[in-house]
C-alpha cells in the first residue's frame, strides 16, 4: 500500500540521516509504555524542527502541545547556550511523562513545562510580559489553533519563526462539506495566517510514517 511505501522511505531517510539517539529512544519507548497516543512528530520532523531552530539561532522557544516530550527534546537541543523552552501542556500524565524524558535527556535546566488549557497559559505568558519568542511550535488540539496563533503573534517578535503541525489531514482542510473540528480549526488557522500582514507563511504537505498531513512555516517580519 502506499503506507507502507511511505513507511520505508521515512524508515530509509531517518536510517540515513537522522542519528538513532538513547534518550528520544527512551521518549517513545515510555510514552507508549505510559499509554500516550503515539501522535508526536517523526524522528525526520523532529530533526526538521531542530534544524529550524537552529537556523534562526533561538534563544527561546515556545511549544503548545507536549505530550511525552519527544518534540521538546529535538527543539531543546536546539537552543544556543543559556536557552530557554516553555512547552504547554494541559494533561498532567502527559507532562509527567515528559519531565521524566526530558531528565532522561539532562534537559531539565532549560525547559519548563506548564500544566494547564495553552489558552490560559498563553495569557498568562502575556500578562507577564515574558521576554519574545523566537520560535513557537504550534501542536496541541487543532480546533484552537487560530486561538493560538493570535496568542504567538502577541508574543512574537520580528523574525520570530512560527511552525504549525498537521494542516493538511489527509485532505480534508479542502473537503467542503467538513465539519470536523479540526479541520474547521485548520482552515481558521490558515485563513488567520493569510490576513496577518506582520505573517509571511508558506504550508507545505508531506506523506510518510504519519500518512498524508503537512506543516505551516511563518515569520514574523516588521509590523509598521
Ligand atoms: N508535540 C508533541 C510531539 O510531537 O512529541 C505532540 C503533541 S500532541 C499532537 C498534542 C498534545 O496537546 C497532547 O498531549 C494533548 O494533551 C495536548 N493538548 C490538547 N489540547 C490542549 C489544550 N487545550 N491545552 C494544552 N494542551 C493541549
Amino acid at each position: 500500500s502506499e503506507q507502507q511505501e511511505w513507511d520505508r522511505v521515512d524508515d530509509y531517510l531517518s536510517d540515513m540521516l537522522v542519528q538513532s539517539d538513547p534518550a528520544l529512544d527512551l521518549a517513545l519507548r515510555s510514552s507508549a509504555e505510559a499509554g500516550l497516543p503515539a501522535i508526536n512528530v517523526s524522528p525526520n520532523q523532529g530533526k526538521l524542527l531542530h534544524l529550524l531552530a537552529r537556523m534562526s539561532g533561538a534563544r527561546h522557544i515556545l511549544e503548545v502541545g507536549t505530550l511525552g516530550g519527544y518534540s521538546t527534546i529535538w527543539l531543546a537541543r536546539a537552543l544556543a547556550p543559556g536557552g530557554r523552552l516553555v512547552s504547554l501542556e494541559k494533561i498532567h500524565h502527559h507532562a509527567q511523562i515528559a519531565r521524566n524524558n526530558i531528565h532522561s535527556a539532562e534537559l531539565d535546566d532549560m525547559v519548563d513545562i506548564v500544566v494547564d488549557d495553552a489558552l490560559a497559559s498563553l495569557d498568562r505568558l502575556i500578562a507577564d510580559g515574558v521576554e519574545p519568542f523566537d520560535f513557537i511550535f504550534l501542536d496541541a488540539d487543532k480546533e484552537n489553533n487560530a486561538a493560538y496563533l493570535e496568542r504567538a503573534l502577541r508574543l512574537s517578535r520580528p523574525g520570530t519563526v512560527i511552525v504549525g503541525d498537521n494542516v493538511v489531514r489527509k485532505g480534508r482542510i479542502t473537503h467542503e462539506g467538513n465539519t470536523d473540528p479540526d479541520v474547521l480549526g485548520v482552515r481558521k488557522f490558515l485563513t488567520l495566517m493569510a490576513d496577518s500582514p506582520e505573517l509571511d507563511s508558506t504550508a507545505v504537505q508531506t506523506v510518510g510514517s504519519k500518512g498524508w498531513d503537512g506543516f505551516s512555516l511563518s515569520i514574523v517580519s516588521d509590523r509598521t
